[in-house]
């Protein structure tokens, strides 16, 4: 008997990756082993050297097939086997590494929205809809779209031993959100790229695709983020370290919003619950903030940040890299 592992991987394609994946059937009580495909049709090699090379790094169970069945997160190779340029999760591996005494856990809001025949769902043709303020969290046929493929989704991620730890619908009609975390690092970034692929997958199912484009609608509707929860050992034990995290991330903004998503000029404007992308700010309770420490954090005395600045089409190596680098290396300078 054999089983089917779809194997997945981050493409070439830019300023944003894509997901890509296909399908090898193994035999019953193999092992997973390496694979390989064309680096010339994903923006990753050129076509007379076009093999690249998937190392498998994270396994679950395929929630969409069932049975046996798994899927397989891979970074990607070159054929001597070093990381490929577009691999952003090795350099993530060894910071992680470097720092892992900090005992580094996060928690990624993934917001997105889905769209059909052009628009986002719940937009009349050639039109908008009844401006925002009702759909946040909303119920009813009049408020929310796609709650059955967010179901599905939620299902999917659950049976595929993600950690999920929420869903919500968001302040714009056909925009929602779903949360992977807290957990370590790369795990939580393992765990988000396999999400978003059963994300697709699944509305794909409904013939409706899902976007992570920052700003979807422009004007005045909510863009897309992915807050990201952030805490270390000291910051769960003392609320000093709490505060020290949310000043070191003000040293060199620049770097994190460099590596927080294409095109985020356009999301944080300072309206529509963001801070300027050019402007760094902490505060508590503040949602119009870059960083914000929640009021129960304030109120324990300890906890975690959440810095509400990176896309919904950041690529959390990167931004979990940041983090990490950022704030455990301030921590060892204290
Ligand atoms: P919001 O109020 O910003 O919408 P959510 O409930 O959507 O918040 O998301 C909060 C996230 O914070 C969750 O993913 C949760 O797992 C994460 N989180 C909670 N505690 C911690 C912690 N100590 N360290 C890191 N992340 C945390
Ligand atoms: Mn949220
Ligand atoms: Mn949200
Ligand atoms: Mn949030």
């Amino acid at each position: 008997m054999t089983y089917k592992a779809e194997y997945i991987w981050i493409d070439g394609t830019e300023p944003t990756a894509k997901l890509r994946s296909k399908t090898k059937i193994l035999p019953d009580g193999a092992e997973i082993p390496i694979w390989g495909f064309d680096g010339s049709s994903t923006n990753q090699a050129p076509g007379d050297r076009s093999d690249c090379v998937l190392q498998p790094v994270f396994t679950c169970p395929d929630p969409v097939r069932g049975g046996d069945n798994v899927l397989v997160l891979c970074e990607v190779l070159n054929t001597d086997m070093t990381p490929h340029p577009s691999n952003t999760r090795a350099r993530c591996v060894e910071i992680a590494e470097r720092y892992k005494d900090h005992e580094p856990i996060f928690g990624i809001e993934q917001e997105y929205t889905f769209f059909k025949d052009g628009r986002p769902l719940g937009f009349p043709p050639g039109g908008f809809p009844a401006p925002q303020g009702g759909y946040y969290c909303g119920v009813g046929a009049d408020e929310v779209f796609g709650r059955d493929i967010v179901e599905a989704h939620l299902d999917a991620c659950l049976a595929a031993g993600l950690h999920i730890s929420g869903i919500n619908a968001e302040v714009m009609p056909g925009q929602w959100e779903f949360q992977v975390g807290p957990v370590g690092v790369p795990q939580v970034a393992d765990e988000l790229w396999v999400a978003r692929w059963l994300l697709y997958r699944i509305a794909e199912d409904f013939g409706i695709s899902a976007t992570l484009d920052p700003k979807p609608v422009k004007g005045d509707w909510n863009g897309a983020g992915a807050h990201t929860n952030f805490s270390t050992k000291a910051m769960r034990e003392s609320y000093d370290a709490v505060i020290a995290a949310a000043e070191a991330l003000g040293k060199d903004p620049q770097k994190h919003i460099d590596g927080y998503g294409a095109d985020i000029q356009h999301r944080l404007t300072g309206m529509h619950e963001t801070a300027p992308w050019d402007t760094y700010s902490y505060g508590v309770s503040n949602r119009g903030a870059s960083v914000r420490i929640p009021w129960q954090v304030e109120v324990d005395q300890k906890g975690y940040i959440e810095d509400r600045r990176p896309n919904a089409n950041c690529d959390p190596y990167v931004v979990t890299r940041l983090l990490v680098e950022t704030i455990c290396s301030a921590e060892q300078q204290q």
